[in-house]
């Protein structure tokens, strides 16, 4: 039997061809067959860098042109009505992702916790799903002309239609009979491949709390698809976090294996015993495909050896604890990290050597391993006693901060603010970004690059600044902001000025698409050496009698949007982050600054997927906010800005938080996620999203007056800000000076 697995593999390519080669399609530069050149290669490689390392289970179907729901959606047949008319499959396929003339694209949401968006299938009661397995045989065939006999990789059906959502209203479950038969002629299809084939049915869904309904659709769906092809030896994979009730049903199907997370679903252990009563193979998700640092290969083998207490080796497989779709391709391209840090990393290829090691010393043909081990035990012995990474100033700090929260109630506070700073009800502000011009983004290339000087990217800034604020007096915005020019990204910006932050040259991840980012490394302690935003923010203050809002990423996003840490929990690298925050807005108040925005974007999508983590999310999460608004005096106004806005059940963390203005994502909803304030008495400010900034369309008058009234009928004008949803760094100057304009002319008849 295979000794090791890995779950997937990054598919965008070590030096983002597929992105590269997707962009150029779409702008008409070159032909599909270019992408498809590309893509044949990048599979290829992918293949032969697992075996190369002595990977035994390689996936195949793990490759996809945009998103593997997407695909899942072709494999049955589920296009949308309004695709439906597109002949040629692959212009329907890049429709369904990016819209085209005749309809919009479908909408994306986040892949579990993690940061990459999947497009959510569109169902209908009437849906006809049809087989279309070309994808998954071919790529399969693909692999075995190569020499590589894969396991295919597929979602399974639970999890896609838990996953979807209905354009009729209608319960997706009930689609569940007739998607399960398209599921059982794609496995018949699949048993004609060769004598025995691994399917990896991924089941995500039950790693977050499910209702019993949708566990109770475990049973007929493996039993049925067990039952479909006797060839198929099916692997029910979840990830993320422990799926214990769902394993429960699963030994008592005709499965072959469970493929578990033990990395972030460590509770996966309480199912030990269950499992090894049955007959299932275990693939032990043992290395970690969501973070950057290197593996502990003992504490690996400690933990495998506390699973074969329970768990006979014989039915042991090593595995990844997810996809490597998470993590960065490879260290090999990385000549600019500090050689402490770059050793104590291990990106998706030296996550192969890492798996393959481990299950070498596991199943016991150690001797020539000795060295690697010892290289193992070194690095992460130098990262742990390493100076880069502990600084004594900032812990000591941490073990003694007398001040969490700032002085005085909100009742006190918004009274000193009102009668300070003079602002309207109804009052009108932005998030804080404004257009990334291409000429805006090649300043700063320049300037990385050493070819302008300091100072002629300064004065590149300073004018951007100088007009935006012209803009924005112009438009008549009550509240003003600087507009970001400075930032490429709002935690890398912070990132690259803290300390404790590294960056990679090429540690890119696929985040939808064709998109990627690349997530700072954050490997130490925390500390602000100088002012960060204090010079632009007083720049644009100094040219204005209206108020400029100073802007600052919070430390619940920093963490959320970056590989952090794993050696002290990420409370205290929130704690540390908040600290340096606390520095910022203190130097910002005490020279003028009077509004200070907090920005919490992945406040919500950071969220736990179990509840019982909740509470202990919310903790750190809501202290951290808190100690990083600390040093704001009274009169000083705090705001946080939050993207993903539905609020229901969490409402009163979002309260705990007390800011004195919360700007939140609610223009596609109207006045739905604002009931929420309402029902619960909220009394601070709120400045809900009166358009929505993903679209291009310039709102009119009239449309914003039309969500400026349903706002109204929920809270009173006194507690409401006016504002688009997000920041305006994506769009063009030409739509966002109309949008804004006719967003303050909707205001005023309001006043
Ligand atoms: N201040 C940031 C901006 O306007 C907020 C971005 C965000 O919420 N994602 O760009
Ligand atoms: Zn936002």
């Amino acid at each position: 039997m295979s000794k090791n697995l890995v779950v997937g593999y990054p598919r965008i390519g070590e030096h983002r061809e597929l992105k590269f080669a997707l962009e150029n399609f779409w702008s008409g530069k070159n032909s599909f067959k270019d992408v498809e050149e590309v893509a044949k290669h990048l599979r290829a490689k992918a293949w032969n860098t697992q075996k190369e390392a002595g990977v035994e289970l390689i996936s195949s179907n793990d490759f996809s042109y945009y998103d593997q729901m997407l695909d899942t959606m072709i494999l049955v047949g589920a296009i949308p009505d309004r695709f439906k008319s597109i002949q040629d499959k692959t212009e329907q396929y890049f429709a369904m992702a990016r819209g085209y003339e005749n309809g919009v694209a479908m909408a994306m949401r986040k892949w579990f916790n993690t940061n990459y968006h999947y497009i959510i299938p569109e169902l209908a009661q009437d849906e006809a799903f049809k087989l279309d397995n070309t994808k998954v045989i071919d790529e399969y065939k693909e692999a075995a002309a190569l020499g590589i006999k894969t396991k295919i990789n597929l979602i399974s059906p639970i999890t896609f239609l838990a996953l979807s959502m209905t354009t009729d209203g209608s319960d997706q479950f009930l689609l569940f009979d007739k998607l399960l038969k398209v599921y059982e002629e794609l496995f018949k299809e699949i048993s004609k491949l060769d004598d025995e084939i691994i399917v990896q049915l991924d089941d995500p869904i039950f790693t977050t709390d499910v209702e019993p309904k949708l566990l109770s659709l475990i049973k007929p769906c493996y039993e049925k698809l067990a039952n479909a092809a006797s060839n198929i030896k099916i692997i029910a994979t979840t990830y993320f976090e422990h799926s214990n009730e769902a394993t429960k049903v699963l030994v008592h199907t005709p499965i072959w294996g469970l493929g578990l997370d033990f990395v972030a679903g460590s509770k996966n252990i309480d199912s030990l015993a269950e499992i090894a009563k049955s007959d299932k193979v275990l693939a032990a998700g043992v290395i970690n495909g969501r973070n950057v640092w290197k593996n502990d290969i003992m504490k690996t083998k400690e933990l495998l050896e506390t699973l074969s207490v329970i768990i006979p080796k014989e039915r042991l497989i090593i595995s990844t604890s997810c996809s490597l779709l998470h993590v960065p391709y490879s260290l090999e391209n990385e000549n600019k990290l500090d050689n402490t840090i770059k050793d104590s990393l291990s990106f998706a290829k030296e996550k192969l050597n890492e798996l393959t090691l481990a299950s070498r010393i596991f199943f016991g043909s150690i001797e020539n391993d000795d060295e690697l081990l010892q290289e193992n035990k070194n690095s992460i012995e130098r990262l742990k006693n390493s100076k880069l990474i502990h600084n004594e100033a900032v812990q000591s700090r941490v073990g003694n901060i007398a001040k969490w929260v700032r002085d005085g109630e909100f009742s006190e506070r918004i009274a000193l603010q009102k009668a300070k700073l003079g602002y309207p009800d109804l009052a009108t502000t932005t998030i804080g970004s404004f257009p990334q011009t291409p000429e805006l983004r090649k300043a700063r290339r320049d300037y990385k690059n050493n070819e302008i000087s300091g100072e002629e990217y300064e004065e590149f800034i300073k004018n951007y600044i100088r007009e935006t604020i012209t803009i924005q007096e112009k438009i008549g915005l009550d509240v003003l902001v600087h507009g970001e020019p400075e930032r490429n990204d709002m935690v890398e910006y912070f990132g690259e000025l803290l300390n404790g932050f590294a960056f990679s040259s090429n540690g890119w991840v696929q985040s939808y698409g064709a998109r990627c980012v690349k997530p700072p490394l954050l490997y130490g302690d925390v500390s602000r050496e100088v002012p960060m935003t204090l010079q632009w923010i007083l720049y644009a203050q100094s040219l204005t009698s209206k108020i400029v809002k100073g802007m600052l990423t919070g430390p619940v996003t920093m963490i959320n949007w970056s590989f952090v840490r794993e050696d002290i929990p990420r409370s205290e690298v929130a704690t540390q982050i908040a600290l340096a925050l606390a520095d910022e807005i203190d130097d910002l108040q005490n020279n003028g600054i009077k509004m200070i925005q907090v920005d919490e974007a992945a406040f919500k999508e950071g969220y736990p997927l179990r509840h019982e983590n909740r509470a202990s999310y919310e903790k750190w999460a809501v202290d951290s906010f808190k100690l990083s608004v600390s040093s704001a005096h009274k009169e000083t106004q705090i705001h946080t800005h939050m993207c993903y806005s539905e609020f229901n059940d969490i409402i009163h963390t979002i309260e705990e938080m007390d800011a004195d203005v919360i700007t939140i994502e609610t223009a596609k909803s109207g006045n739905s996620l604002l009931k929420i304030f309402k029902e619960v008495g909220y009394t601070k400010e709120v400045g809900p999203g009166v358009y929505d900034i993903h679209s291009p369309r310039i709102p009119t008058v009239e449309e914003i007056k039309t969500q400026i009234a349903l706002l109204l009928e929920v809270l009173p004008k006194e507690q409401l800000w006016i504002n688009p949803d997000c920041g305006l760094k994506t769009r063009k100057w030409e739509e966002v000076i109309p949008s804004l304009e006719n967003m303050v002319k909707a205001v005023v008849s309001f006043r």
